[in-house]
């Protein structure tokens, strides 16, 4: 279970999902203490959770190492003989 500041928790929710079920986090009081938790979309008080990539996370992560591959130029450029 993930206690903490309410804010805290929100910041938490709003780039995290649960580990376990990969549900969407909210922020909710304690079933029994007077204090704020992370519940999952299972309804359970995960104890880990993982981050959900951004968008530009995702294209960082899915861009292709520089290489020699820009360096396949085809030169097109040919002289043509032209008969007099
Ligand atoms: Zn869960």
């Amino acid at each position: 279970m993930i206690k903490g500041e309410y804010d805290y928790l929100k910041a938490l929710a709003e780039i995290n999902e649960c580990a376990e079920h990969g549900k969407p986090l909210t922020v909710a009081t304690h079933p029994s203490e007077a204090l704020w938790v992370l519940r999952c979309g299972e309804g359970e008080y995960p104890d880990t959770i993982r981050h959900i990539p951004s968008l530009t996370e995702e294209y960082k992560q899915g861009t292709l190492p520089s290489g020699p591959i820009a360096d396949n130029i085809i030169k097109g450029s040919k002289r043509r003989a032209v008969a007099m």
